[in-house]
């Protein structure tokens, strides 16, 4: 990344930088996009090249290509962080930074609402290794600082949580990590890089499942996980000591992705919207949980931190599971799976059976909603067609 890139990044607005990050046209003949470079081997001119290696932009695949470049240097313009790294999954991605920092001994202080398959991970891979996994309220704020303990090595964050979208401080729980010098990393999926940027308020790493939004299509998994300079360089070596990068193909569709980033989701920002709003009204829903709500309890800490809201929310159906189940199952233009950030809409049940306070709304079952790119009309008539089901059993 050249440095005139970088400052013209920070003066313009935020699709001019989506269109024009990660790839220099001049730096591989006037194309507009990166070329996709597949490869194992790259070749030395001399021994002597081949001994000063560490000097070279590239000696071999797995440490990466142009192509890998082009989006670990976008990444790092939208997020400005000092390196990114790209893992084959957002889950890696949520897992990797835990293995880089964490050894036999630490402690790890983790948000109760975390993505559950990062949970999982801490449950079982973390404390085989020895790790004492603490989960605390999304709702700490400064009072993180009571937890740590001297040998408290990461804490972990997820704004808003996943499925039940509380809102979190992070800067005050980033500021009391620092000072307690343990390292801030948080799962910024929900937000991207557009609604939030966590380095901004005093984290030390941000992760995003590449899978959602900047894919935009459900049609690949990668990860990242951008950082500061400190960071980074532990992430670096701990990424190649493994073994473990991203497939060329996959960081060409992630860059393609990004450049419609910023109009997609303002769509998404805009349907999801009027939907949660036209589900508010609704008798048979308990509660909408979505931070741009005014009604919401994490309202205003989502206002005083976030520029806007992705197209991820849930809803609390009255009646319970079996209300739900009918639900879902008579809706024709939401698919049921698992993912999101795609360009259709999804809806599935959640289960909070493994949080221990982030449970969500306590009347009804949740319902979590995915709002594609479709015309909202007809998406309302879809989940009309779910409330008319539950009606009729
Ligand atoms: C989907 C998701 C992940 C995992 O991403 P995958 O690419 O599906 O592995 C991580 N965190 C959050 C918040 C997610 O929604």
């Amino acid at each position: 990344m050249s440095d005139n890139k970088t400052s013209s990044a920070q003066t313009t607005g935020i699709n001019t930088q989506l269109a024009h990050s990660g790839h220099d046209p001049r730096s591989f003949h006037g194309f507009v996009n990166p070329p996709v470079v597949h490869a194992s081997t790259v070749l030395f001119d001399s021994v002597a090249s081949l001994r000063r290696r560490s000097t070279l932009a590239y000696t071999y695949g797995l440490r990466g290509t142009p192509t890998t470049t082009a989006l670990e240097n976008a990444l790092n313009e939208l997020e400005g962080s000092a390196g990114t790294i790209l893992l084959p999954s957002g889950l890696a991605a949520c897992t990797f930074p835990l293995l880089a920092f964490l050894g036999a001994g630490d402690h790890v202080l983790l948000v109760d609402s975390l993505y559950s398959p990062t949970r999982h991970f801490c449950d079982t891979v973390l404390k085989r290794m020895g790790v004492c996994v603490e989960y605390f309220a999304p709702d700490v704020g400064a009072g993180i600082a009571d937890l740590m303990r001297g040998e408290t090595k990461v804490v972990f964050l997820e704004a808003p949580g996943s499925n039940t979208f509380e809102m979190m401080d992070v800067a005050a729980v980033a500021a009391a990590a620092k000072s307690r010098g343990a390292v801030t990393m948080i799962d910024n999926t929900w937000a991207t890089p557009i609604f939030f940027k966590p380095l901004d308020h005093g984290c030390d790493v941000s992760i995003h499942a590449l899978t959602k939004y900047p894919g935009g299509h459900s049609d690949l998994m990668l990860g990242s996980v951008s950082a500061t300079a400190e960071a980074y360089r532990r992430l670096r070596d701990t990424q190649m000591a493994i073994g473990v990068n991203a497939a060329p193909d996959d960081a060409y569709l992630v860059l393609r992705g990004l450049k419609t980033m910023g109009v997609r989701l303002r769509r998404h920002e805009e349907s999801a919207l009027r939907i949660a709003e036209w589900l508010e009204g609704r008798d048979e829903v308990a509660a909408v949980l979505h931070p741009a709500l005014s009604s919401f309890p994490g309202h205003d800490l989502w206002r005083r931190q976030f520029c806007g809201s992705s197209g991820l929310f849930s809803f609390a159906l009255r009646g319970g599971d079996a209300a739900v189940v009918r639900f879902l199952d008579a809706l024709k233009l939401f698919g049921l799976g698992y993912s999101w950030g795609g360009h259709e809409s999804l809806a599935i049940p959640v289960d909070l059976s493994d949080r221990r306070v982030a449970k969500g709304s306590p009347e009804g079952g949740l319902i979590r909603l995915q709002i594609g790119l479709e015309d909202v009309p007809d998406l309302l008539a879809d989940l009309d067609r779910g409330f008319t089901a539950v009606a009729a059993s």
